[in-house]
């Protein structure tokens, strides 16, 4: 019989095809845990060590995915009325009788499946009240720590999935589950309010586990970009030129083609419909972007949007701009910039590093100086964070004179130029995404932007040089790349004004 844990019915909200390969997919096709996922969960240690810190608590120990002792021995810290418990397990054994509106609700398949499956799942603490148990005067709520700033609708029902299972244990219903969040935000969670959408989950988990093969694959850049099945689900999607890695389309879009019949590239990229064909949720110039996105990607080749005339400002020297950052620590910790003289046929870049995260002042001043050296060179960078940030430096470090609408107007920001434009043949309007179809390889492949986050993290902790340069080099590749759209951004304009 399934063990359905916290951890299971998390990864099936997040994503059933990840639920399913956690359980019985092929391991072997698995990324090991990414860095960033890692370092994430160090900074969800810490932010548990920090509430330790205030209120200690009463750890529970048990073997490594031995549920039924973690469970005894929660129990028996419960029992004892301990003030808070940390790591406990929440664990119910079949048989268990459903909440009656949830049995109305489903098939009676699944209902009684689901109820001869286990329960499990593991606050981070579990608090003691004074609301009467079947102990006595004191019962118990559940309290999670998480590195989020929102409460997420996965956390809440997580929290209700955990109400449930104190109900049960403890013969009373649980006060409200606390979810404590990033920068000590807390958010008391309304288990009346989810427990309809918590009770369908669950069928809807329990079923899609029932099945003999894994659920549909979707490619969604950021859900996918933490998981470790994502190289096995982006050969799976390519190979099945599979709509989801068409920019634009969205599960709810991909479900409106589904219901048009429309399911394979070709048929996107070819299909003739009016507009009164169309449903609600694809209006026409949406139809239009996504069968425009579908043509290039079906020919290969990019293709101009009607009326679009960019201006590319261009120079005899120009700077090609990018920064990295450290979002936990809140610094901008290198400000990359390639400067291209045109005229001296010279290449030189520059690293603005804070080897301490203190000196982004520093850098600022640095930087500062660097494009005053050039005062009538364009800044081209990739996406709004750089001007952005530059904005909020001004603000933070002030800038000794200079006003920031003349730094600014020397920004151009190549993604959004090319955006609005052209329509490309490549999955994503990401850097890496186009610079690759540019065929530009970045020197330490395989890397990420999110890798280079840990990386600095891992310099600070040991002062390993080595980690810094990888940056540094990392760093160099994107403006290098971001040189190179700019070059074919002007060559395609020239190609299409001069044809
Ligand atoms: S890579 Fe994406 S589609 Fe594949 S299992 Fe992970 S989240 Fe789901």
């Amino acid at each position: 019989m399934l063990v359905l844990t916290d951890e299971l019915l998390l990864n099936y909200i997040r994503c059933a095809r990840r639920a399913y390969l956690n359980l019985y997919g092929d391991r072997s096709q698995a990324e090991p845990e990414k860095a960033f996922v890692q370092k994430l969960r160090r900074e969800n240690q810490q932010q548990i060590f920090s509430v330790r810190q205030d209120h200690p608590t009463q750890v529970v120990r048990y073997p490594r995915g031995d549920w039924q002792t973690g469970y005894h021995n929660t129990l028996s810290l419960m029992e004892q009325g301990v003030e808070r418990i940390e790591r406990g397990v929440l664990w119910l054994a079949p048989p268990w009788q459903l909440p009656d509106f949830s049995v109305v609700q489903s098939s009676n398949s699944s209902s009684s499946q689901l109820s001869q499956s286990t329960l499990v799942s593991r606050p981070t603490i579990l608090v003691r009240c004074p609301e009467p148990s079947r102990w006595g005067n004191w019962s118990y709520y559940p309290v999670n720590i998480k590195l989020g700033k929102r409460p997420k609708t996965e956390y809440k029902l997580i929290a209700t999935f955990q109400a449930f299972l104190l109900t049960q244990i403890q013969g009373c219903l649980p006060t409200d589950p606390l979810l404590l969040l990033r920068e000590g935000k807390e958010h008391r969670v309304n288990c009346a309010h989810w427990q309809t959408q918590l009770w369908t989950t669950l069928m809807d988990c329990l079923a899609a586990l029932a099945q003999s093969q894994a659920p549909d694959v979707f490619i969604s850049r950021q859900r996918c970009s933490l998981c470790s099945w994502q190289t096995a689900c982006q050969t799976v999607a390519r190979e099945t030129q599979h709509l989801s890695l068409v920019p634009g389309i969205t599960p709810s879009r991909y479900g409106a083609l589904g219901e048009l019949g429309i399911t394979e590239l070709v048929q996107l990229a070819t299909v003739e419909l009016p507009p009164e064909q169309l449903p609600e949720s694809l209006t026409p110039s949406v139809w239009q972007r996504l069968q425009q996105q579908a043509r290039s990607l079906f020919h290969q080749e990019p293709i101009p949007l009607p009326h679009a005339q960019p201006t590319i400002p261009q120079g005899p020297i120009e700077l090609y701009f990018d920064l990295e950052a450290e979002p936990e620590r809140q610094v901008d910790f290198l400000f990359g910039v390639l400067c291209i003289n045109h005229v001296q046929q010279t290449e030189q870049f520059y690293a603005l590093v804070a080897q301490e995260p203190e000196q982004e002042f520093l850098i600022w001043q640095q930087f500062l100086a660097l494009v005053d050296r050039y005062p009538q060179a364009p800044i081209y960078h990739f996406s709004p964070y750089e001007s952005d940030t530059l904005r909020r430096m001004s603000r933070r470090y002030g800038l000794a004179n200079r006003s920031i609408q003349s730094l600014l107007q020397r920004c151009v920001d190549i993604h959004a130029l090319i955006v609005q434009s052209a329509t490309l043949p490549v999955e994503s309007y990401s850097l890496k995404a186009i610079a690759q179809w540019l065929r530009f390889t970045w020197r330490d492949q395989g890397l990420s932007g999110d890798q280079t986050v840990c990386l600095y993290d891992e310099w600070l902790e040991s002062g390993d040089r080595t980690k810094l340069e990888t940056i540094i080099r990392y760093n160099e590749d994107d403006c290098r790349a971001t040189y190179k759209l700019k070059a074919w951004l002007v060559e395609f304009w020239q190609s299409q004004t001069a044809g």
